[in-house]
């Protein structure tokens, strides 16, 4: 195997925070297909799906039902004072952590995919006609490719899709041309879940603002690995679920412009986010509330904010700059397997992702191969069924790292895929 630069961090201390991964998992690998075992160490690769959750994440959800489990908003009661203090400064932690504004910026969603129907259905179904348009790409993830392909039938905007080179790149021509005056809104995904490629979202941002849209930006997978900052990147939404950055599931974020969220209408109605109710009529409450109808994830809203903290500690760039390392690494060395494709652009440019095929080795059975040696992988169309029509393939197998993965465990994949080629071979 080869030799890698080490981590800019104690990945060993890291992993102290997570007992999951000292778990036994797999099955024997002399006797591949026979099941789940408990013999065999984890290697989780699957990151890009759910990430774990550390310590200091977990203690932080016992901690609130533990001491102050209230609901918020509405008790004048000590413990309800308090579990409000803590899921409104969540907001701010969240704000802080992408540069926006103030907690006002910041509507606590169930996870990406709410909230990017959250802007479809409150923006979309308001703004959108058949005279506009929605530019995508073709890498997006079915949580924003599906929801606008379908506000696009209720509205009758078209919605277009801009294409991706050989390379697995945007194709930034295409998009120039797609991106006109009748666009109302671009949404595309800033590191794609399949392909691993950063898109250039300040070039976007300022291609649709230039024509007068709006952007929404899927940072499923780029906020939890990278530094990102809205300013910096000039954009109008931007969306992200915890579940894949060491937060609990059941709470994500969506960034607005404070002036766009202002003038948009409620997704959801109820309790929480009314300031007064009369039989005739309702008015809202102050952002973000006004988005949060309803008794919100409160313990998962803390902890959230932990988990941020947490990456914090360690320094997004310093998070980046560790799964860039392992991401080339994974590249070069499956690459040098023989008989592995691996779809998007080349290791030292890309997210911490590779998704691949193995020659004559279905995706599905190649996971269930590395199972038996402990290793969890993706294996399926990750949500992009129009990108993998466009690939050519049902299904690929994708390897994705975050802060607690070792250079040993990409070893341990790679050795595990060439034995998976030479068993159907
Ligand atoms: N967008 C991208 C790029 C993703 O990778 C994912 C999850 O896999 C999502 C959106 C949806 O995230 P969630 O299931 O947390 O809503």
């Amino acid at each position: 195997m080869g030799v890698q630069e080490p981590s800019p961090f104690d990945v060993e201390a890291i992993r102290a925070d997570f007992p999951i991964l000292d778990r036994k998992v797999g099955g024997d690998p002399e006797s591949p297909g026979e099941g789940p075992g408990d013999d065999t160490p984890l290697v989780y690769l699957d990151n890009a799906a759910t990430s774990h959750t550390p310590d200091p994440v977990v203690d932080a959800i016992a901690d609130y039902y533990r001491g102050y489990n209230a609901n918020v908003h509405r008790g004048i009661h000590q413990l309800s004072q308090e579990a409000s203090v803590a899921y409104e400064e969540a907001h701010d932690t969240v704000a802080d952590f992408i540069g926006a504004a103030g907690r006002e910026e910041i509507v606590f969603t169930k996870n990406t995919t709410e909230a990017v129907n959250l802007v479809a259905y409150a923006w979309g179904l308001a703004e959108l006609g058949p005279e506009d348009n929605v530019v995508l790409s073709k890498m997006e993830h079915h949580a924003s490719l599906v929801t606008w392909q379908q506000i696009g039938k209720r509205t009758g905007a078209d919605v277009r899709f801009i294409d991706v080179t050989d390379e697995g790149r945007l194709d930034m021509d295409d998009a120039a041309a797609l991106i006109d005056d009748d666009t109302a809104m671009v949404s595309v995904v800033h590191v794609s879940n399949t392909l691993g490629t950063i898109n250039p979202i300040g070039d976007l941002a300022d291609l649709a603002h230039d024509h007068g849209a709006l952007i929404f930006v899927d940072g499923a997978q780029s906020v939890p690995n990278r530094p990102v900052d809205v300013d910096d990147l000039g954009v109008d939404f931007l969306a992200f679920s915890s579940h894949k950055m060491l937060g609990p599931t059941g709470i994500g974020a969506l960034y607005g412009r404070e002036e766009i969220l202002d003038g948009m209408q409620p997704y959801l109605y109820g309790g929480d986010m009314i300031r007064r109710v009369t039989f005739e009529d309702s008015t809202w409450e102050d952002l973000p509330w006004k988005f949060e109808a309803g008794t919100p994830s409160i313990a998962q809203g803390i902890a959230f904010a932990v988990a941020i903290e947490y990456l914090e500690d360690i320094g997004l760039d310093r998070v980046e700059a560790h799964e860039d390392l392992l991401a080339e690494y994974a590249y070069d060395e499956l690459e040098a397997v023989g008989g592995v494709e691996i779809y998007g652009p080349p290791g030292d440019d890309r997210g911490g992702l590779v998704a691949f095929n193995v020659e004559g080795v279905h995706a599905h059975d190649l996971s269930s191969i590395l199972n038996d040696y402990g290793i969890a992988i993706r294996a399926g169309d990750h949500c992009t069924q129009p990108l993998h029509d466009e690939m050519g393939v049902a299904a690929s197998a994708r390897a994705s790292f975050y802060v607690y993965n070792t250079v040993e465990e990409i070893d341990a994949l790679v050795e595990a895929v060439g034995e998976a080629r030479d068993l159907f071979a």
